[in-house]
C-alpha cells in the first residue's frame, strides 16, 4: 500500500518568522563580541609563521654593504634558473668580488628557499613578505636594490607594523 505524501502546513506562528528572525540576531550577536579573524587588508596585514618563504632578499653586513660575493652558487643551485649576476671586482679588501648587477625574475622564482641554503655567506634570504605584486612583468624582475630594500623592510622583524606608504607595496 503506497503512502500518499501530505503537502507541508506551516503553523501560523511560523508565518511571522519571528522565531526564525530571534535565533538568527542571537547567533549575530554571539559572533559580534568573538574575537576576529578577519583584518583590513592591506591597511592591516597578517603576521605569517616564522620560517615562511616569501620575497627574497639580499643580506647586509653592519656596515651596509651587501654580503654577496658573487660565487654563484644560488644561481646554480636554483631549479627555476631564475638568478642573473654579473661579477665584479669587489670594491672592499675583504673580498675578491661582489655582485655589479643581481636580478631574480620572481615570475619563475617557486619560492622553493634552494638559494638560501646553498649560499655559503648567509646573503640571501626568503623574508616573511608574501604581498608582492606588480602591474607590469617587468616590475617582477628584481634587481640589487630592491632586493637590498627588502633587507632594509625586513631586517628587524617590524615589517608588518611598517604603512603601505613605506613598504611600497
Ligand atoms: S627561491 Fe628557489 S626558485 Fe626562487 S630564486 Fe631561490 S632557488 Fe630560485
Ligand atoms: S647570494 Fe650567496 S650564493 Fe649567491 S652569489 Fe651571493 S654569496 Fe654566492
Amino acid at each position: 500500500m503506497s503512502v500518499k505524501p501530505v503537502a507541508y502546513q506551516p503553523h501560523w506562528s511560523d508565518r511571522f518568522y519571528l522565531f526564525a528572525v530571534l535565533k538568527g540576531m542571537v547567533i549575530t550577536l554571539k559572533h559580534f563580541f568573538k574575537k576576529k579573524y578577519t583584518v583590513q587588508y592591506p591597511e592591516v596585514k597578517w603576521p605569517v609563521p616564522k620560517g615562511h618563504r616569501g620575497a627574497i632578499r639580499l643580506n647586509k653586513d653592519e656596515q651596509g654593504r651587501m654580503l654577496c660575493v658573487a660565487c654563484e652558487m644560488c644561481s646554480t643551485a636554483c631549479p627555476a634558473k631564475c638568478i642573473t649576476m654579473k661579477a665584479a671586482v669587489s670594491p672592499w679588501p675583504d673580498r675578491e668580488k661582489y655582485p655589479l648587477t643581481f636580478e631574480i625574475n620572481m615570475l619563475r622564482c617557486i619560492l622553493c628557499g634552494m638559494c638560501q641554503e646553498a649560499c655559503p655567506e648567509k646573503a640571501i634570504e626568503l623574508t616573511e613578505i608574501y604581498d608582492f605584486s606588480a602591474y607590469t612583468r617587468q616590475d617582477l624582475i628584481w634587481d640589487r636594490e630592491r632586493l637590498l630594500k627588502n633587507y632594509d623592510l625586513t631586517c628587524d622583524g617590524r615589517y608588518f607594523e611598517r604603512s603601505r606608504e613605506e613598504t611600497g607595496l
